[in-house]
C-alpha cells in the first residue's frame, strides 16, 4: 500500500462520522464515496459506526418506551393504594362514630386505627411509594405494631406495654434489622460498621428482653441465670463474628480458629454456666473414660472427641491457610 492510499484513509475515517450525518460538503462526499468503493478497511469503518449509531438509537428509543410503561404501571398502583388507603378510613371513621354515641372511652378507636395503620403499612406503603418501599413498609409496620400493643395495653389496665413490645422488637430485629440497616443511608463513619451495628443492635434487644422478662415477673434467681447464659452465649458468638469480619487473614485461617472457638465454647460452656451460677469449679472433661460410655461419663467422652476431631479440623484448616498465604507470597515474588 502506497503512502497517498494510506493518508486518503486517515481523511475519510475523520470525514466518516460527517458522512452518515450528511452533514459534508459535496466534494467530500464525493472523496468518500470513491474511496469506500475500493478501500476494504474504510467500509469496515463505516459499517461499523452505521451499527453502532443504529444501536445507540434503539436503545433510547425502548428506554423511553420502557420508562413511559413503567410511569403509567406507578401511575395505577398509586390509584389502588390511596383506593386501600381510603377503605382503610371506613372502620375508624365507623369505630370512632360508635365510641363517640356510646360516650365510651377511645380506647377500641385508637386499636382499630393503629390496626389499620399496620395494614395500610403492608398494602398501601408498597403502592403509594417509589423508593426504599419495602424498608418504610417494614418501619411503619413496626410503628403500627408497636401502637397497637400500646392502645390494648391500655385498654386492659395498663403495664404490659413493654412486656409485650420488648421482646417483639428483639424478635423482629432479628430477621429484620439485617436487611433495614443495609438500606438505611448512614454518615461514612458508620457506612462500612452494619455487621458490627447489627450484632450490637440484637446483642442490646437480647439483654433488654431478658430484663424485662424477668424484670416483670419480679424473678430475680432467673435474670441472673439469663444473663449468665446470654454472656456466655454472645461471647461465643461474637468471638465468632469479630474474628470472620474484622481479622486480616484468609478465608482458611478464618475457618480454622472459626471451628476452634466453636468446640471450646460447645465443651467449656456449660462449665463456665455452672461456675458463674453455683460457684462451683467443674471440668466435665476430665470424667473422661472411653471404656464407660454410661451417662457419668457421656458427656464428658463426647466432649473429649470433639475437642480432639475439632481440633484436628481446627489445625489442618489454618495449615491449609498458611500453605495458601505462602504460595500466593511467592506468586507475587516470581
Ligand atoms: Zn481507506
Amino acid at each position: 500500500m502506497d503512502k497517498k492510499i494510506i493518508e486518503e484513509c486517515d481523511i475519510v475515517q475523520d470525514l466518516l462520522p460527517l458522512y452518515y450525518d450528511d452533514a459534508c460538503t459535496e466534494a467530500s462526499k464525493e472523496l468518500v464515496q470513491q474511496h469506500l468503493l475500493t478501500c476494504e478497511k474504510c467500509k469496515k469503518t463505516y459499517a461499523e459506526l452505521k451499527n453502532n449509531t443504529i444501536d445507540a438509537v434503539i436503545k433510547k428509543e425502548s428506554a423511553g418506551v420502557l420508562e413511559r410503561h413503567a410511569r403509567k404501571e406507578r401511575n395505577s398502583a398509586y390509584k389502588a393504594g390511596i383506593v386501600i388507603a381510603l377503605l382503610l378510613l371506613i372502620p375508624i371513621v365507623i369505630t370512632f362514630i360508635v365510641s363517640i354515641s356510646s360516650g365510651g372511652s377511645l380506647g377500641t378507636f385508637m386499636v382499630v386505627t393503629a390496626s389499620m395503620l399496620l395494614v395500610a403499612a403492608l398494602t398501601v406503603i408498597p403502592l403509594v411509594s417509589n423508593q426504599k418501599r419495602i424498608l418504610k413498609s417494614i418501619l411503619l409496620g413496626i410503628a403500627a405494631l408497636l401502637l397497637i400493643l400500646f392502645f390494648v395495653d391500655r385498654m386492659n389496665g395498663g403495664g404490659e406495654f413493654l412486656l409485650w413490645s420488648i421482646p417483639t422488637i428483639f424478635g423482629l430485629s432479628i430477621i429484620l434489622f439485617p436487611y433495614v440497616i443495609r438500606n438505611i443511608t448512614l454518615p461514612p463513619v458508620l457506612s462500612d460498621k452494619k455487621a458490627l451495628i447489627t450484632m450490637a443492635w440484637d446483642t442490646l434487644w437480647l439483654f433488654l428482653t431478658i430484663f424485662e422478662v424477668c424484670n416483670h415477673s419480679g424473678n430475680v434467681e432467673g435474670m441472673k441465670s439469663g444473663y449468665t447464659c446470654a454472656l456466655i452465649l454472645m461471647t461465643g458468638v461474637w468471638l465468632i463474628f469479630l474474628v470472620a469480619r474484622y481479622l486480616p487473614v484468609n478465608t482458611w485461617i478464618k475457618a480454622g480458629i472459626i471451628t476452634g472457638i466453636g468446640c471450646i465454647w460447645t465443651v467449656f460452656s456449660n462449665d463456665a454456666y455452672v461456675s458463674f451460677m453455683e460457684h462451683k469449679k467443674q471440668l466435665t472433661i476430665l470424667a473422661v473414660d472411653f471404656s464407660d460410655w454410661s451417662l457419668n461419663c457421656l458427656n464428658a467422652n463426647v466432649y473429649v472427641l470433639i475437642l480432639i476431631f475439632g481440633g484436628i479440623v481446627s489445625l489442618l484448616l489454618i495449615l491449609l491457610g498458611i500453605v495458601n498465604l505462602k504460595r500466593k507470597n511467592n506468586c507475587i515474588k516470581l
